[in-house]
């Protein structure tokens, strides 16, 4: 038998579905992503078991809801609703925005305190190029839905891509920062279709930082271990304030203390985004071992077991599968 452990607990990032509204060149492949039957995803009550056990005998300190874009599972706002009441000290979502607009408010009332919106490029154009068919308009309509509900912090993921998007970051800083969204620029990783294109579109985030120190006076603010993100007090020459972050799994992994595990939508367990391995744990769920099942603490001790201290990436997995 395993023994459980509360002292240092998990963070849990939750795919509700592997489906895919946008189809961003790095992501997903041309043709899009294979879609699987409803059957294939976990239950949202086998995710919720998956939730009270870990809580249980580890200890939960964030459930972090993805997909595919979550937006589209069916049921997801009733999901955050029963997930929020499970009072797990953070709560988030990831979307792409496009459907946001007419659901932030529901969202914030079902008790989603927070979101995290995918914002790559502030240029029509280029916003449906690289997403393969997005308007940029639902998304910025989304944004503002978010800003209006009372969600807190709305944060804007940007993955920085040279000759695509880089020219944009100060704008998309000055974006965020004049609505008071926090502004996070995320390295490529190698994975999926990015991992061929790799050498042409990666941009290190001290690129980023020294284009955006000229247009922003720049404080780091402490590093918090455990988190991914290096944050920054900006202020521009307005005098206005906000925060930048830059996720750098490339040049400044974030493996130390890292406590983050996935579970995908078919209910395989990753503990290591870099590998994309771990247990497939649906039959765990499935079959009613859920509740107190020493064989799912198991799965869960391996899949943590998969961690690394850095070290190259190495799955060719989709992050739409994974968990974006
Ligand atoms: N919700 C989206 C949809 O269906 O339109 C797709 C989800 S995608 C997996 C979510 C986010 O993952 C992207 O916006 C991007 O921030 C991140 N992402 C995907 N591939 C990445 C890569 N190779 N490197 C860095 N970030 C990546």
């Amino acid at each position: 038998m395993v023994k459980s452990e509360q002292v240092w607990p998990i963070s849990l990032r939750l795919s509700v579905t592997d489906q895919c509204q946008l189809h961003c060149i790095y992501c997903a492949p041309p043709d899009g992503v294979e879609q699987l039957s409803f059957a294939e995803l976990l239950s949202f009550e086998e995710m919720l078991s998956f939730v009270w056990i870990v809580k249980r005998r580890f200890g939960l300190s964030k459930v972090h809801i993805t997909g595919g874009e979550p937006l589209l599972r069916p049921g997801v706002t009733d999901f955050v609703a029963t997930v929020a009441r499970e009072n797990v000290a953070d709560l988030a979502l990831t979307t792409n925005g496009q459907l946001l607009g007419a659901i932030a408010l529901e969202l914030k009332r079902a008790g989603l305190p927070r979101i995290n919106i995918s914002l790559d490029s502030l240029n029509h154009e280029t916003f449906r190029w690289l997403t393969r068919g997005g308007e940029l308009r639902h998304t910025l309509a989304g944004i503002e839905a978010a800003l209006q509900s009372g969600l807190s912090p709305v944060k804007l993921n940007v993955t920085v891509l040279r000759n695509v998007n880089n020219h944009e970051v100060v704008d998309i800083a000055r974006y965020g920062l004049e609505r008071g969204c926090e502004v996070r620029f995320l390295e490529l990783m190698p994975i999926g279709p990015a991992a061929d294109r790799f050498g042409d579109l990666f941009v290190a985030s001290a690129e980023v930082r020294a284009k955006l120190g000229e247009a922003f006076h720049l404080k780091p603010t402490p590093l918090m271990y455990g988190k991914s993100s290096m944050n920054y007090l900006a202020r521009d020459a307005h005098g206005r304030k906000g925060i930048i972050g830059f996720i750098s799994s490339q040049t400044a992994p974030f493996c130390c203390g890292c406590r983050r595990l996935r579970l995908t939508a078919t209910g395989q367990l990753i503990g290591c985004l870099a590998r994309g391995e771990g247990p497939d744990i649906r039959p765990l769920l499935r079959d009613g071992d859920s509740c107190d099942g020493e064989t799912l603490v198991e799965a869960i001790h391996g899949a943590l077991c998969l961690k690394r201290n850095g070290g190259p990436f190495r799955t060719r997995e989709l992050m739409a599968r994974v968990g974006g």
